[in-house]
């Protein structure tokens, strides 16, 4: 990391995230340490708990409790196909690369792995599998 972090480096859902201690740690240490000096941090904190408190969930929370179910693998594989609204995306995203969820980089990098190696077409047809048993595909009968 270059320079002192700032404020404006962290995102609302790293704060919520925070806030719960489900960062990785080198993540949770940057925001302590900006915490310390930076009064902009403080109140962004700060207006995050009071909208806790006031019942208000933002998208960050949202996903910092969905943190707690890991993305079904055809979505991971979704982020692959870049078939995935761009919500769902985000947060499969933030997951993998911010929450760094070791599970998920594991699958993800194990349907790279396989997308990468077999006839391309066949990962496709796999993930499409996926997606249609999980019921994204809905066909009717
Ligand atoms: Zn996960």
């Amino acid at each position: 990391m270059t320079g002192k972090p700032m404020a404006s480096d962290f995102t609302d859902s790293e704060l919520a995230a925070y806030l719960d201690e489900a960062l990785p740690t080198d993540l949770m240490s940057a925001i302590e340490s900006t915490l310390r000096t930076d009064r902009g941090l403080a109140d962004r904190l700060a207006a995050i708990v009071r909208r806790r408190d006031a019942g208000v969930h933002s998208l960050g929370e949202v996903w910092r409790s969905a943190r707690l179910t890991c993305p079904a693998r055809e979505q991971l594989g979704g982020l692959l196909l870049e078939t995935l609204d761009d919500g769902v995306a985000e947060y499969v995203r933030f997951h993998v690369e911010t929450l760094a969820c070791r599970q998920c980089q594991a699958n993800l990098a194990d349907l790279r792995a396989q997308a990468a190696t077999a006839d391309p077409g066949l990962a496709e047809r796999r993930i499409r599998y996926f997606q249609s048993s999980a019921g994204y595909l809905r066909r009717d009968s």
